[in-house]
């Protein structure tokens, strides 16, 4: 097979998911960092799309230099939640007579910061038992209420993020819904969907997803890349359902990386759509695919 097969001769834009594609923990995966060298030397357009929510952009630089050893990654190349967030809610919200309630840890708040929006609901909280709430001033100019992993979350911050959202038809925000969060090779623990699924199940109402898969955070990266062409993009990730399902989601082409959250033999158990490629690792994209295209 030609040379034609070639990722990086097939795809002008590659969307890349971090975490299980480049590194996992704090240690790099064998030939991401060449991929991405491979990528930067034939001009190709290269955004990082990662859904975590509990580091900045800053924090992400400081990985790739430490940990791929790759400094030259500017900031408007790194997409995540808080960044589609606070991009949403620039172009939307009156920040002189609205506010924001946080559910989120520090550095979803500074990257909102950054952005110029502010918000309150950071930290601990002092515990209301639930006669107490009847007495509780709701501020009518909260309009939005963001949910996503809090260690502090408990009934109290659940409570007020509800009376915002049933009393001032506050927005009801969830940057990233992931169910899990891996914490070892052999453990997984409840993840930010289990912040929100309650709120939602006694509203009746499903929160706006700022990341991935929901093709509005593709919508909030071509606001600030501008149109991509549809046929010339490519979404790499390790995880079927929110990487590749993405990439279905925007009507772009996706391969799935098998480093990170998805075994070989999770792939019959997708069902329905498969991902246009398979491949071993980022480091195939300069590979010949004829043995790894998958449809
Ligand atoms: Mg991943």
């Amino acid at each position: 097979m030609s040379s034609r097969r070639k990722l990086l001769d097939l795809f002008e834009t590659f969307l890349i998911d971090c975490d299980g594609v480049l590194w996992r923990g704090d240690k790099a995966i064998e030939g991401a960092s060449r991929a991405v060298q491979v990528l930067q030397a034939h001009n190709k357009q290269v955004i990082f799309v990662s859904n975590n929510c509990t580091k900045t952009v800053d924090m992400f630089q400081h990985k790739f230099k430490t940990i791929l050893n790759i400094d030259n990654i500017p900031s408007e190349n790194i997409f995540m939640p808080a960044v589609s967030t606070a991009i949403y809610l620039k172009n939307k919200m009156n920040i002189n007579t609205e506010k924001v309630f946080l559910i989120a840890q520090d550095a979803f708040k500074t990257t909102l910061e950054e952005h110029g929006i502010p918000s309150f609901g950071l930290g601990p909280v002092g515990i209301k038992q639930v006669h107490e709430w009847g007495d509780f001033e709701v501020d009518k100019s909260v309009k939005y209420v963001i949910v996503t992993y809090d260690p502090y979350y408990c009934h109290t911050k659940l409570t007020e993020a509800y009376l915002y959202i049933k009393e001032n038809k506050a927005e009801f925000i969830a940057p990233d819904c992931d169910n899990f969060f891996a914490v070892s090779s052999t453990r997984k623990v409840p993840g930010s969907l289990s912040m929100q699924a309650g709120l939602s199940a006694v509203l009746e109402e499903k929160p706006r997803i700022m990341g991935k898969p929901d093709p509005l955070f593709f919508e909030l990266i071509q606001k600030e890349h501008g149109e991509m062409n549809l046929s010339k993009t490519i979404m790499i990730g390790d995880n079927y359902n929110t990487d590749i399902k993405f990439g279905f989601n925007c009507g772009i082409s996706t391969a799935l990386v098998l480093t990170g959250n998805t075994k070989p033999e999770d792939i019959a158990s997708f069902g329905g759509k498969q991902p246009d490629f398979v491949l071993g690792g980022l480091g195939d994209i300069n590979d010949d695919l004829e043995n790894k295209f998958h449809v």
